[in-house]
């Protein structure tokens, strides 16, 4: 029976360290959230936020932009919070409304590398992928911290991961990698998928596709990171791997809801005290 990476555990773990340290600090870090638009799931990523930052004692802004407001405006409001002495941290809740010409990437560029609490700035991604970031990708970062709280070494396993998004599926790549793993990326094209998983010691969905991953594409005994979020009606969330059909196979599996989603936030609460404290150093 396998054993649960429970990213409740683990995330608190890892905010009540990042309160510690905020507590012994003269001033709190502060992290600046940007809502374009009302779209319901957004609003409740940016709760979380809020919260996770009153937990560890970070101050949170949040600037609400109406979905019309442009482009130009975003960027004038990056420019202004890139300036800020006051901020440490900055993000934009992702994705901009849609049927609009917001353009994602000059965004991400526009946001301060010092200040990229995401890590999507280039010169960030880039630093990552030359194995010297200095903050990591909060979902990725937060799979590497269920993964090594569990004591599972990466070392010489082969990883699958499912999905090559710049967000999560390639970064999770880098960093398994960088742990000497020997990695394995599945996307869209890949043929023959089933066979590639289940050579898996440790399998990551990434796929965004509702019980994607069924017992069949799984070896006996792997482990299995479940990233995906699907809604269903109302607010229920449940992950890309058919995870009562799939857990019995496995030795550790993260469940959805209470796996990767709540290491992400506590990612971010992590990767916001690091800047500030990376930004008084310098
Ligand atoms: P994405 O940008 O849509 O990427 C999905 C990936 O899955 C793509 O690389 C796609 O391949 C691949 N894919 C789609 N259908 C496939 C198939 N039939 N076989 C193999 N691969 C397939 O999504 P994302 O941003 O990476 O997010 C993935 C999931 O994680 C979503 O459910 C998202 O909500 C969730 N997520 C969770 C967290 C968290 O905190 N837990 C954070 C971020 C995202 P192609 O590249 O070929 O199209």
């Amino acid at each position: 029976m396998s054993q649960l990476l429970d990213g409740k555990m683990v995330s608190g773990k890892v905010l009540d360290r990042v309160a510690q340290e905020v507590a012994s600090m003269a001033k709190p870090p502060t992290l600046a959230v940007i809502l374009v638009g009302d779209d319901p799931a957004s609003q409740v990523y940016v709760g979380n936020k809020k919260k996770a930052c009153e937990r560890v004692g970070i101050v949170s802004q949040e600037h609400l932009l109406s979905a019309d407001a442009g482009q130009a405006a975003l960027l004038a409001l990056v420019q202004q919070l890139n300036t800020d002495p006051d901020v440490n941290g900055i993000l934009c809740q992702m994705p901009l409304p849609s049927g609009y010409d917001y353009d994602e990437q000059a965004l991400c560029r526009a946001i301060s590398p010092a200040r990229d609490v995401d890590v999507f700035h280039p010169e960030n991604v880039g630093k990552l992928m030359l194995g010297e970031p200095e903050l990591l990708p909060c979902t990725p970062g937060g799979v590497l911290e269920l993964l090594d709280d569990a004591g599972i070494d990466l070392a010489g396993k082969h990883v699958v991961v499912i999905g090559r998004s710049n967000i999560v599926g390639k970064p999770i790549a880098i960093l398994a990698l960088q742990r000497n793993a020997t990695v394995t990326i599945c996307h869209s094209r890949t043929r023959n998928l089933a066979e590639i998983t289940r050579q898996a010691d440790v399998l990551v969905a990434a796929v965004g596709r509702l019980h994607f991953v069924t017992p069949d594409m799984v070896r006996n005994g792997a482990v299995v990171v479940d990233v995906g979020i699907n809604r269903l009606e109302g607010r229920k969330v449940r992950g890309d791997v058919d995870f009562d059909a799939v857990a019995p196979k496995c030795s550790w599996i993260t469940p959805v809801p209470g796996g990767v989603g709540p290491m992400t936030i506590s990612v971010l609460m992590k990767n916001t005290l690091a800047a500030a404290l990376l930004q008084m150093r310098s």
